[in-house]
């Protein structure tokens, strides 16, 4: 498999350090706030890579951070009159439902910032101790001069490691521009740690070369996120990690380009931004949603537009009328050698295409000709045994990979059983009310639900 190293700039063959491993940290949310499409456009492409690297047979450990101490998770909690703790968890709990909505595989570790400040402190000691800090007005700061590597990852343009994109509010006095905080002094009114490097809390950078650090391994595989992390994010991550540990950090640095619209990045910022429950509130069915995310190359700008996820809706449901026809069943015993062929070349084909820097579009091409191919045989009535489990199993492939269930049944019945699960554990807690609102859900949906002394047995009206 071959992915592109934005550390090299080149595509290159994927070695794991320990072979059949694969350590890999994604960068996740801040959690102040519901996370937009865009981010699950990041959050989707990691999900992706997680599963070919799955497929591939080797066994990965994802870690995923949850940055819920900043200036934004303290500045909302503080409007919302709530402990940090308090405003966040509502925040941690909806990104959880937006990742399974998702089918968003679940990652090993989700560490939380606020619950990892000694292993932070016991890295600030150590870049400390190595002479790279100096401090001011009570703050520690990052001395960019002493890592000679740094600008390595963004390539020391003007516009990257020596300018400014990301001015932080509560930086005082830095000796360079570059220089950046691991550890801010208490400010009033704030949350703090006592601790021994003085009361205060860590910068944002330092989280994720400390806990990832932590689950994986002073050196590990693949770290990813946005283009918009490269600089200064993970250039800073690089010069912490590596000036205190004085190894290589990170194998393979890849990242993806942004959900735009109309040309911009979608951000919360410029109020260009849909969220995942708002979208599926309009009706959308989070397959497609994950579709329209997956369908144009990680590298690639992708724009949104409500046209183009009618599109992706109406190239589902191609996928989901043909699934439905073959659990029609009645098909002769036999099949055609020539389809039967097709059908594994289109696997093959989609195989290659993700191995190359994970192409979904180029998988996605082989999947439906063979989609078009299928349904004029069916027309015809030249379809057979055979072809349908040929069939079946590059559908299985896509369904690996893509992590989408074709085919309204089974649609249903995973959208019906997770909701059941819900109503379960409502119950389990007494919480009668939404146990209640749950089956009201499920019953406005056709689906009516029968508590027998074997569980939870469901139908939908009329069938
Ligand atoms: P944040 O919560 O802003 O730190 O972002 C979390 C992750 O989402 C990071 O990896 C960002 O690079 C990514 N991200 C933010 N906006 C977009 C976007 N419009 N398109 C794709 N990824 C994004
Ligand atoms: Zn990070």
């Amino acid at each position: 498999m071959r992915l592109f190293n934005t550390l090299t700039r080149r595509e290159e063959e994927f070695v794991p350090l320990r072979p059949g491993e694969v350590r890999l940290y994604t960068c996740g949310p801040t959690v102040y706030d519901y996370a937009h499409i865009g981010n699950f456009r990041t959050y989707l492409w990691e999900d992706l890579l997680r599963r070919v690297l799955e497929y591939r047979g080797h066994r990965v450990t994802q870690v995923m951070n949850l940055t819920d101490v900043d200036d934004k998770t303290i500045a909302n909690a503080c409007a919302a009159g709530l402990e940090l703790d308090d405003y966040t968890r509502t925040f941690i709990d909806a990104f959880f439902e937006d990742l399974d909505a998702l089918g968003i595989e679940r990652a090993e570790h989700y560490p939380r910032a606020t619950r990892h400040i000694p292993e932070m402190v016991a890295l600030v000691k150590r870049l400390k101790d190595r002479g790279h800090l100096y401090e001011s007005r009570g703050s520690l700061y990052f001395k960019i001069d002493t890592f000679p590597g740094y600008g390595r990852l963004c390539g020391l343009d003007p516009g990257c490691a020596g300018g400014r994109s990301r001015i932080e509010s509560d930086e005082y006095d830095k000796d360079d521009p570059r220089d950046f905080a691991v550890w801010k002094m208490r400010k009033e009114g704030e949350p703090f740690w006592d601790t021994e490097l003085g009361a205060g809390r860590p910068g944002w950078h330092l989280e994720c070369s400390a806990m990832s650090m932590k689950y994986l391994g002073e050196t590990f595989d693949i770290h990813t996120g946005g283009v918009d992390n490269i600089f200064p994010h993970h250039e800073n991550e690089i010069a912490q990690s590596e000036a205190a540990t004085g190894v290589p950090f990170v194998r393979y640095w890849l990242h993806a380009a942004h959900l735009v619209v109309d040309g911009e990045k979608m951000s919360k910022s410029k109020g260009n931004f849909h969220t995942l429950r708002a979208l599926i509130k309009r009706g959308y069915d989070p397959r497609v949603i994950r579709y329209m995310l997956l369908s144009v190359h990680y590298r690639k700008p992708l724009n949104f537009t409500f046209e183009g996820l009618g599109q992706c809706q109406a190239a589902l449901d191609r996928l989901d009328d043909l699934v439905d026809r073959l659990e029609g069943g009645g098909f002769s015993a036999g099949g055609d050698p020539e389809f039967i062929n097709a059908a594994s070349e289109a696997r093959r084909i989609m195989g290659e295409a993700l191995d190359d820097d994970l192409n979904t579009a180029g998988a996605l091409a082989p999947l439906f000709d063979l989609v078009r191919d299928a349904n004029t045989r069916l027309d015809a009535g030249r379809f057979a045994l055979d072809d349908v489990a040929a069939l079946r199993e590059t559908l299985h492939f896509f369904r690996a990979v893509f992590g989408i269930e074709p085919g309204r049944r089974a649609a249903l019945d995973r959208e019906v059983e997770a909701l059941i699960k819900k109503r379960a554990e409502a119950r389990a807690r007494r919480d009668f009310a939404e146990a209640d609102r749950i089956r009201k859900a499920l019953t406005d949906r056709g689906v009516v639900l029968e508590d027998t002394p074997q569980g939870v047995r469901w139908k939908v009206r009329g069938c």
